[in-house]
């Protein structure tokens, strides 16, 4: 049998590099062509595309969702197919999940638990692992995780308290041991112990709905985790990646680190770009509830610093933390904010908001929008160039990107589960026409041709001895002892 064989034609193909106009072959599951030998080798039997007046993007990589999360009592309705089925519908064709192991439960018991929920993607994903406790077993099994599963990169959660809150010990026995494995640190930066007290206080003040989450944790509980984790970081020499900067404080530690050489990289939430913390003052419990995550939305001052470090180099990567709850499951916390199941979506908006906000208005240029939505996930995770380019050898994944087309977002006419859409009303332009994962046409014109376990999980191989800063800062000052008579 033939393999599928796709020749679209001439189109504007991005990169983060740099867009030219080029024909492109992909054959089977990979990009076969750029250029013009793309049609001179394909075959009879290609479906051919027009992409005259589009752009050619690499499919998005979300680096951050949680699909089928079991989280504060409830699990998120989107599930492994139907939220990848929904990124793909926007042009995501990668997520980077998480393993989230229980305090004490075994991290390979996870592993395996989540590794069999994602069976039924349909898109490819690959998994962070959340390091939620420490022991010998854990040290061990993260080595496990590297060298045999294709895992490079752990989770802390600094927030959580009484759950899955990391401490300042398992933080830095992890980051050291990520270091000497090769492997990317990343957290969660909220001081937990900060939120936990803040949030008895509000209550305290009688506020018990959702304008009390805000409150709760405030800039400043983000900026101390953000700084702390950093700075754990730079005494052991380990890179770090911050998940959801969403204010200046974290923003500004960043930078601040970044400015002295430091390894430190960011990434920034769709909804913090676009949503301020007006949302939990709505007197509708359900429309305020439902908006409901952590960090929370913050106010309009902050979602420019924002904008203003993704085009600055602070932050690198853009996702969603897409974890979606019903109205239903929210009411868990009519009464107490604080019960609140956390998070939202937007798996399939990210790519669309963003052009919408970030290229129409000049804040990004076409490649700048790439490097920002798949082309720095994939380096940042060790995907590069398999995903996150158009290059011949890279995986067929592909969105031909109408940057005319226009849309109103709705719960209504989304693809994901559940009753909410954090960008309700919302008209954007600029939207994916055409959307090619592993080489096949998994959405067309509006129609979704997702196929349930389709997706594969991804190997992430670990970084090199390069990797470790230390190493190269003992060459210069070795420590000695002083010789005492
Ligand atoms: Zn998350």
């Amino acid at each position: 049998m033939n393999p599928t064989a796709l020749f679209i034609r001439g189109a504007t193909v991005v990169n983060a590099d740099r867009q030219f106009e080029a024909d492109v072959l992909t054959l089977g599951g990979q990009i076969a062509a750029v250029g013009p030998r793309a049609q001179a080798m394909a075959p009879s039997h290609a479906q051919h595309i027009d992409g005259s007046g589009q752009y050619l993007l690499p499919g998005g990589i979300d680096p951050h969702t949680h699909m089928q999360l079991p989280f504060m009592g409830t699990v998120t309705m989107d599930d492994f197919f139907t939220g990848t089925a929904a990124g793909l519908a926007g042009g995501t064709t990668t997520i980077i999940d998480f393993v989230i192991p229980s305090p004490k439960e075994p991290l390979l018991d996870a592993y395996w638990k989540w590794r069999g929920w994602a069976e039924k993607a349909a898109s490819d994903y690959a998994f962070h692992v959340a390091i939620t406790w420490w022991d010998e077993t854990v040290h061990d099994d993260m080595g496990r995780l590297v060298a045999e599963e294709g895992v490079n990169s752990f989770k802390h959660f600094m927030a959580y308290k009484n759950a899955i809150m990391c401490d300042d010990e398992t933080l830095v026995n992890s980051f050291r041991r990520a270091l000497a494995l090769g492997a990317m640190p990343t957290v969660h930066a909220e001081n937990g112990e900060l939120v936990y007290l803040l949030q008895q206080e509000v209550a305290r003040m009688g506020i018990t709905g959702p304008e009390g989450h805000p409150l709760s944790r405030p800039p400043m509980v983000e900026g101390e985790a953000a700084h702390r984790a950093i700075a754990i970081a730079d005494v052991l020499g380990v890179p770090i990646y911050v998940v959801h900067v969403s204010c200046i404080e974290s923003a500004e530690a960043i930078a601040r680190a970044r400015a002295r050489g430091q390894r430190v990289f960011g990434e920034v939430l769709a909804g913090h770009l676009l949503i301020d913390e007006s949302v939990y003052r709505d007197p509708d419990f359900t429309r305020a509830a439902a908006h409901v995550m952590s960090p929370p939305f913050r106010s309009k001052e902050h979602q420019e610093h924002l904008w203003r470090a993704l085009q600055a180099g602070t932050l690198h990567t853009t996702a969603t933390d897409h974890c979606t709850f019903c109205a239903a499951q929210k009411a868990a916390g009519r009464q107490d904010f604080a019960k609140i199941p956390n998070g939202c979506g937007g798996v399939e908006e990210r790519m669309t908001v963003l052009w919408d906000a970030g290229v129409n208005t000049g804040r990004l240029t076409p490649s700048e929008f790439v490097a920002a939505t798949s082309a720095n996930a994939a380096k940042l995770f060790n995907m590069y160039p398999r995903k996150g380019c158009i290059t011949e050898g890279a995986d067929a994944d592909l969105v031909l990107w109408d940057p005319e087309g226009h849309k109103t977002l709705s719960a209504s006419t989304q693809h994901s589960k559940g009753d909410f859409n954090l960008f309700e009303g919302r008209e954007v332009r600029g939207i994916p026409r055409v959307t090619i994962s592993q080489g096949e046409v998994v959405f067309i014109d509006g129609e979704l041709r997702a196929r349930q376990g389709a997706g594969r999980y991804l190997k992430r191989p670990p970084f090199g001895p390069q990797f470790d800063a230390q190493k190269r800062r003992n060459l210069d000052l070795t420590p000695t002892a002083v010789v005492r008579t």
